[in-house]
């Protein structure tokens, strides 16, 4: 059945009736592209810049991050890259930047968040990726920890002015849900970006307040939690509603019982690491979406991540 799978791994990720859901690859560096497309990925969904700072020494000059953003989205051809900005705080530390110790460091200045403490940061790396955006149309910008409708404008805002003083043009902007907050008013934040991208890790931990890192915890918080999945369809009825798309980035997506339920609550993109790629289209190949979507309805109904789980494990089986 693995073999079966990668077979099938070039053609497009689709469910046995044709629906499209998009399979693209999580990677963090250009060099790792051909590995991602050689695995049938369908473009990258999230490229997590902070492994540029967190690979160095020295906060990646503008030059550097262009460089590195351009041989990106050059290797695609063409295919959709997700750029996120600089995601640290929280649990990825960077220690040359000085940054003052938190004793809820989940719950401070992270992500987004650091972007605006630091336009010395934040405005450079957005100056890259405007300058590649210039020549690659396939460029996408992803903010971080989108907390609030101020948020996502203020982020917008800073990308604005630096697109016009790069000469850019439009760049398609879309941000993580991975904050309760972020699902709740996705109905807000729906008509001011272009797409949204469900953050199932930092979200799960959130929605459930426990930390996936934590060894009595690690195994109730489970992404597949009626709680989170709620949260999702949130997203995507906001998001529908608005004529955008819905993707998810967070390991939920990588793993066959995620991407169904996910495919049927209506996500349009399945970004996940290059090596589970040929066996979330397999899986998504094997299903009609109307099947798909009943599934979903119930799993929503469900007390717990066990059920849902119970509910999902028969479609995740090579003969159905
Ligand atoms: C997430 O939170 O699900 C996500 C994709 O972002 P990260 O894992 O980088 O926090
Ligand atoms: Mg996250």
């Amino acid at each position: 059945a693995r073999e079966a799978a990668f077979a099938g791994r070039m053609q497009p990720g689709q469910t046995r009736d044709g629906a499209r859901v998009e399979v693209s690859a999580n990677i963090n560096r250009a060099a790792d592209a051909g590995a991602a497309l050689e695995s049938g990925a369908e473009g990258v969904g999230l490229m997590r810049t902070e492994f540029l700072y967190l690979e160095s020494d020295h906060a990646p000059t503008e030059d550097e991050q262009e460089r590195e953003y351009r041989a990106m989205a050059q290797a695609l051809e063409g295919r959709p890259l997700i750029i996120r900005t600089l995601d640290i705080g929280g649990d990825k530390a960077v220690p040359y930047l000085g940054l003052e110790h938190e004793d809820n460091s989940f719950l401070g200045i992270r992500g987004i968040r650091l972007c605006f403490e630091r336009p010395d940061l934040f405005l450079p790396q957005l100056r890259a990726i405007a300058r590649v955006a210039k020549d690659h149309p396939n460029v996408h910008v992803m903010f971080p920890m989108i907390a609030t409708l101020a948020d996502l404008r203020r982020a917008r805002a800073m990308l604005d002015d630096v697109r016009r003083e790069v000469g850019a043009p439009a760049i398609p902007v879309g941000v993580m849900i991975e904050v309760p907050s972020a699902a709740l008013m996705a109905r807000e934040l729906a008509p001011e970006v272009d797409f949204f991208s469900v953050g199932t890790n930092d979200l799960t931990g959130y929605t459930l307040a426990m930390d996936r890192l934590h060894p009595l915890l690690a195994r109730q918080a489970d992404a597949l939690h009626p709680a989170v999945l709620r949260l999702i369809a949130v997203t995507t009825e906001a998001a529908q509603a608005h004529g955008k798309w819905v993707g998810v980035c967070g390991g939920a997506a990588a793993e066959p019982a995620g991407a169904l339920v996910l495919a049927g609550l209506g996500v349009k993109e399945l970004s996940v690491s290059t090596p589970a790629v040929a066996g979330v289209k397999a899986a998504l190949r094997r299903l009609d979406l109307s099947q798909l979507q009943s599934v979903a309805r119930e799993a929503l109904a469900q007390p717990d991540a066990a059920a849902v789980r119970a509910l999902l494990e028969p479609l995740t089986l090579e003969n159905t």
